[in-house]
C-alpha cells in the first residue's frame, strides 16, 4: 500500500511503493481509479491514471494489483464495445449514466453466461502455451478456440465437452505433481506482443471492396497501412468502410478520441449493419474500442494496446484479423502530454524521443504467423494519422511511414472537389504489389495486372498532359492526347471515385472491379485506334457506350457480367461505325478529288 504525494492531471506520484514493479496496475485513491506504474524512482512510483483524477488528494492510498495492464479474453468478447481499458461501455453506462463515473470496475465478458464447449484435445495429451484444447461456437461464423494460457505446460489429466461458464474449469493439466485448472478465459498483458511460432511473408491481399485500394494500393493480409490526411479528408469514412467490408474474419476498431460524435455514429450505426457476404450482423465479428475526446488521455494511450492484444488473440486461433485505429495522432498526443508531465526531454515538436519506437513496435505487431497452437492467422493494421494542416512532414506521419508498407495519401484538394475516397493516386503507394502478383495471376488472371499497369500509366500521363494544358490550352493538344485526357477523366470519375453512401457503389467485388476497369480500357484501346484512323477525339468520346461505362459502378454485382459484355460490344459497334464513316468520307473525298482532276 502506497501513499499519494502529488497529483498532476493524469499523473500521480506515490511513495512507499518499493514492493511494486514497473507497469503494475494499481488502484489509486479512495475512489480506486485504475492506473499503471510508468516510472519507479526508489520507493516512489509515477502512475498514469486511466480515469479523471479530479478530487483525488495527497495522502490517499494506492494499492497495487501486482499484475500488468491486461485484457481478459474468452467467449463473449465479440460484439463488445469497450473503453480503452476494456470495460464494457454498456455496463459502465448502466452503472453510472451518460457520464461514466469513476472507479467502476466491470467484467469485460459475462462470467456467468454458459457456453457449449467442445473438447478437441484428449486426456493424456501434452499441451503448452497456445495449444488448442477445444472450441465454442461463439457466433454463427466464428468458432472461438480455447487455448492454453501463457506459462502452462503439462499433460491433460481431465477434459470433457459440456456446457460451462467462464469461471468453470473445462480441463485440468498436470505438471509434475501440480494440477492446473483451465477455464475458457485467459488474461494477456497488453504492452508486449503475444508470442507465435513463425512469421511468414503474406501473399494474399486483404480485399476491401474499395476500388482504388484493391486495384492500385492493396494491402496484404498481415500487412500494415497508414492513411494520413487533413481534417475532413475522409479518414474516418475510409476506416468505417474497411471495418464494414474487408474480408477479414475479425475486425477490431479502435476509435481514438477524434470527435465525440464520430464514435456515437459508429456505436449507433454498427450494431445495425449486415455483413454483405453472410448477411449476419457485422457486430458479430467486431470488437469496438471507443475513446471519445472527453475521456482521459491515458486511456487513449492504452486503447491502442488493448485493441492489438485482442487482435492477436483471434489471430492465434487462425483468423485473419484487421485492426483499425482512428486516429493514431490522438494516441501520439496522449504520449506527448504524459511525457511532458513527466518532464522528459522533448523530441521533435514536443513528442517524446521514443515516439517512433512506440509507433514501430505497434505496427510490427502486424503479420501473418503460425501460432503456438499451429494455426495460421494474421493481423493487418491500418492506422489513420491526422497531421495538423495535412503536412506529413510532422513526426507522427514520418514515424508511421517508416514502418508501414502501404500509404494511402488523402488529399485536401480532392476532398474539396468532392472526389471521394480522396486517396491521391499519384503519391500513394503499396509495397505489397510484387508479393501479391502471384495471387492475382492465380485468382483473377494475368490480364488484371496488365490492366492495372495500363490504367496507372494513363493516369500518370493524364497528369502530365494536364500540366501542359494549363500552359497552352487543350486545343493545342493532338487528338491522340485529347483521348488520353478523356480516359484519365473516366478512370478518375468512373473508377476511382466511389461513394461510401451509395448502397451498391460502397462495395465493389474484385470481379466487378476487373470488369469495370476492363471496359474503360477496352474503350481506351478502341478510341485510340479510331483517332489514329482520323476520327476526331470529340466524336469518340461522345459515343453512347461511354456514358454506359460511368453507370457500371452502380450496377448490382449480379448483373454486372452480362452488362459489361453488352457495353463492350456496344463500344465495338459504335467505334467501328465511326471508323467506317471516316473511311467512307476519306474515300469519297478522294473520289471527288479524282473527278475534279
Ligand atoms: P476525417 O476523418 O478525415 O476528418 P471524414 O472521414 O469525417 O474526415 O470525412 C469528411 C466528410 O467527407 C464525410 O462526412 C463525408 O461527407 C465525406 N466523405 C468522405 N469519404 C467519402 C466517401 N467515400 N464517399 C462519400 N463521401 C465521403
Amino acid at each position: 500500500m502506497g501513499i499519494i504525494e502529488k497529483i498532476a492531471g493524469p499523473l500521480v506520484v506515490a511513495r512507499d511503493m518499493s514492493d511494486s514493479n514497473m507497469y503494475d496496475v494499481v488502484k489509486v485513491g479512495d475512489a480506486r481509479l485504475v492506473g499503471e506504474i510508468i516510472q519507479l524512482r526508489g520507493e516512489k512510483a509515477v502512475i498514469q491514471v486511466y480515469e479523471d483524477t479530479t478530487g483525488v488528494k495527497p495522502g490517499e492510498p494506492v494499492a497495487t494489483t501486482a499484475a500488468p495492464l491486461s485484457v481478459s479474453l474468452g467467449p463473449g468478447v465479440l460484439g463488445q464495445i469497450y473503453d480503452g481499458i476494456q470495460r464494457p461501455l454498456e455496463i459502465l453506462q448502466k452503472k453510472s449514466g451518460a457520464f461514466i463515473a469513476r472507479g467502476i470496475s466491470a467484467d469485460p465478458i459475462a462470467m456467468d453466461k454458459k457456453w457449449k464447449f467442445v473438447a478437441t484435445a484428449k486426456k493424456g495429451e501434452i499441451v503448452h502455451e497456445g495449444s488448442i484444447v477445444g472450441y465454442v461456437q461463439e457466433t454463427e461464423y466464428v468458432k472461438h478456440y480455447i487455448m492454453i494460457p501463457k506459462g502452462i505446460r503439462g499433460k491433460i489429466k481431465n477434459i470433457g465437452s459440456g456446457t460451462f461458464n467462464l469461471k468453470e474449469e473445462v480441463a485440468v493439466i498436470e505438471d509434475k505433481s501440480e494440477e492446473i485448472k483451465i477455464t475458457m478465459m485467459q488474461d494477456r498483458p497488453v504492452r508486449n506482443a503475444s508470442k507465435f511460432a513463425k512469421k511468414f511473408r503474406s501473399e494474399e491481399p486483404l480485399i476491401t471492396g474499395q476500388r482504388i485500394i484493391d486495384t492500385f494500393f492493396p494491402i496484404a493480409k498481415g500487412g500494415s497501412a497508414a492513411v494520413p490526411g487533413p481534417f475532413g479528408a475522409g479518414k474516418t469514412v475510409i476506416q468505417h468502410q474497411l471495418a464494414k467490408y474487408t474480408d477479414a474474419d475479425i475486425v477490431v476498431y479502435v476509435g481514438c478520441g477524434e470527435r465525440g460524435n464520430e464514435m456515437t455514429e459508429i456505436l449507433t450505426e454498427f450494431p445495425e449493419l449486415k455483413d454483405p457476404k453472410t448477411g449476419r450482423p457485422l457486430i458479430e465479428r467486431t470488437v469496438l474500442i471507443a475513446n471519445t475526446s472527453n475521456m482521459p488521455v491515458a486511456a487513449r494511450e492504452a486503447s491502442v494496446y488493448t485493441g492489438i492484444t485482442i487482435a492477436e488473440y483471434f489471430r492465434d486461433m487462425g483468423y485473419n484479423v484487421a485492426i483499425m485505429a482512428d486516429s493514431t495522432s490522438r494516441w501520439a498526443e496522449a504520449m506527448r502530454e504524459i511525457s511532458a508531465r513527466l518532464e522528459e526531454m522533448p523530441g521533435e515538436e514536443g513528442y517524446p524521443a521514443y515516439l517512433s519506437k512506440r509507433l514501430a513496435e505497434y505496427y510490427e505487431r502486424s503479420g501473418k504467423i503460425e501460432s503456438l497452437g499451429g494455426k495460421i492467422g494474421s493481423v493487418t493494421i491500418i492506422g489513420a494519422v491526422s497531421p495538423p494542416g495535412g503536412d506529413i512532414s510532422e513526426p507522427v506521419s514520418q514515424g508511421t511511414l517508416r514502418v508501414v508498407k502501404a500509404f494511402w495519401s488523402l488529399d485536401a484538394s480532392l476532398a474539396n472537389a468532392r472526389h471521394f475516397p480522396s486517396i491521391n493516386w499519384l503519391n500513394s503507394y503499396s509495397l505489397y504489389l510484387d508479393a501479391l502478383d502471384p495471387w492475382y495471376k492465380k485468382n483473377i488472371g494475368e490480364r488484371y495486372i496488365e490492366n492495372r499497369q495500363e490504367a496507372m500509366r494513363l493516369l500518370q500521363r493524364e497528369a502530365e498532359l494536364k500540366d501542359i494544358v494549363q500552359l497552352v490550352g487543350e486545343d493545342a493538344l493532338p487528338d491522340s492526347e485529347k483521348v488520353v485526357l478523356d480516359i484519365g477523366r473516366m478512370l478518375r470519375e468512373d473508377y476511382l471515385r466511389q461513394s461510401a453512401f451509395d448502397e451498391i457503389d460502397a462495395y465493389t467485388s474484385f470481379k466487378k472491379q476487373g470488369l469495370i476497369l476492363g471496359s474503360i480500357l477496352h474503350f481506351s484501346k478502341r478510341a485510340g485506334e479510331a483517332v489514329s484512323k482520323g476520327v476526331s477525339s470529340q466524336r469518340v468520346s461522345t459515343i453512347k457506350a461511354r456514358a454506359e461505362i460511368s453507370r457500371m459502378k452502380t450496377i448490382p454485382e449480379k448483373e454486372i457480367e452480362s452488362h459489361s459484355k453488352k457495353i463492350n460490344e456496344e463500344i465495338d459497334k459504335e467505334v467501328n461505325a465511326l471508323i467506317r464513316e471516316e473511311e467512307g468520307e476519306v474515300s469519297e473525298a478522294r473520289a471527288e478529288e479524282k473527278v475534279s482532276k
